[in-house]
């Protein structure tokens, strides 16, 4: 459960979550805002102007996140590749450290997971 409150309007617990279809957007300096309106009052800028940038914050959070997400899938994708050598190895210490790279690579997309429903 969210406990982020709108700084304008004092609207409380806000999606945090982006992609959601919510209107909720974090301010550069950290404040949250409920909406557009809230968001226009908060930044103090023209009802254009306001709405460029909200939907701008907006993209850019939503990018950096799918950035990070891209990171992960990236990750996996190495683990998995050692995961495949190693099932025809011999070698016990590759058999080892490709089963450590899926456990590290599983914890790491739990994490992820937890964090989007965080
Ligand atoms: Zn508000």
């Amino acid at each position: 459960m969210s406990t982020v409150q709108c700084c304008m309007c004092g609207k409380k617990d806000l999606s945090t979550i982006e992609g959601d279809g919510g209107t909720e957007c974090e301010l550069s300096d950290g404040r949250w805002t409920c909406g557009i309106d809230c968001y226009v009052r908060a930044t103090e800028t023209p009802m254009e102007e306001g709405l460029w940038r909200f939907w701008n914050e907006k993209a850019k959070t939503y990018l950096a996140e799918r950035d990070s997400l891209k990171a992960l899938c990236d990750e996996m994708a190495k683990a998995l590749e050692e995961a495949k050598f190693a099932l025809f190895s011999s070698d016990m210490t590759i058999k080892d450290r490709a089963d450590q790279s899926m456990r590290l690579a599983l914890a790491a997309l739990a994490k992820a997971k937890e964090a989007d429903h965080g």
